[in-house]
């Protein structure tokens, strides 16, 4: 069976054909492998012409990015200066120039670099669904429609960290990708957001390590609560990157460094 490939100049469109069953092709760089592996469930695909898809725009406290937009645009924008380091860490530069932010939130693990990151600064999809936050869209990847945009929340400096721990510099697959959003009051730790590559199905959030840190200061005590609870309640993926068992091992050790950078 054919592939049949379309391209529509708008938004509205390329969502209704989504909606009737087409998949989307954003930077094809997952879903052009199941394309040439004669996927039969890839019979109708879509490709989105319209500018809006690709928009980064507003530059205060939150900035929408189009789920268009591809790692290199957002490396390069100078509103995004605090995800520039999670898009360019992603994949090589030839990758970084088709892969997209949109479709990273659909990346299997151990991948999914950017949802990490987007997933400890709580930032809220659009699309076809409606809007809602992030993490609802990464516990039902399955029925999330069409996603236009991210309206990302821009962190205080120092407040956001993010770190990706590889056994190969520097583009290998991911051990653990390591997001913190740590915004402070007063000297303490106030609605802190962990989240983790690599210690579930997708992104997940650290609960265990958040409750351990919420209130407090940032000091060393806090610090090693934490990264003793890093791995509470996860379930760390198990593939040829690295055991489950190593994951849990060192997911404490690399949110303590994190943390201690950020302290
Ligand atoms: C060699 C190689 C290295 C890689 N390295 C990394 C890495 O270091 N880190 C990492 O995180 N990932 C990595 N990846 C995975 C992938 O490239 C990225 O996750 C990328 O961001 C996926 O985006 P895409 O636009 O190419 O997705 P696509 O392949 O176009 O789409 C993937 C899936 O998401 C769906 N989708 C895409 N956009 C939307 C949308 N807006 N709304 C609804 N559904 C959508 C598609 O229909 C498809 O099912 C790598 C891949 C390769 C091949």
């Amino acid at each position: 069976m054919g592939v049949t490939v379309e391209t529509h100049a708008s938004l509205a469109e390329a969502a209704r054909a989504v909606e009737a069953g087409a998949t989307l092709i954003a930077g094809g760089t997952i879903v052009m492998r199941r394309v040439n592996a004669g996927d039969q469930r890839l019979s109708r695909t879509v490709r989105v012409a319209d500018p809006a898809f690709a928009r980064i725009s507003g530059g205060g406290g939150t900035i929408s990015i189009g789920a268009g937009a591809t790692m290199a645009a957002i490396a390069a924008h100078r509103d995004l200066d605090f995800l520039a380091p999670v898009a360019r860490q992603l994949g090589g530069p030839a990758l970084r120039n088709m892969a997209t932010i949109g479709g990273n939130l659909f990346a299997r693990a151990p991948y999914g670099d950017m949802a990490v990151a987007l997933l400890a600064l709580g930032a809220r999809v659009t699309g076809t669904s409606g809007a809602r936050p992030v993490e609802d869209l990464l516990r039902a990847r399955d029925r999330a429609g069409l996603v236009f945009a991210i309206e990302v929340p821009r962190p205080r400096p120092g407040e956001f960290a993010w770190a990706k721990i590889t056994r190969v510099h520097p583009y290998g697959s991911p051990v653990l990708t390591i997001a913190v959003h740590a915004p402070r009051e007063g000297g303490r730790l106030r609605g802190v957001r962990v989240a983790f590559g690599g210690m579930g199905p997708g992104p997940v959030r650290a609960t265990g390590a958040e409750r351990a840190l919420e209130g407090q200061p940032l000091d060393a005590a806090t610090i090693a609560r934490a990264a003793q609870a890093a791995a509470e309640g996860l379930e760390p993926v198990d593939d040829a990157v690295a055991s489950a068992w190593y994951r849990r091992e060192v997911a404490g050790v690399h949110l303590r460094r994190v943390l201690e950078g950020m302290s």
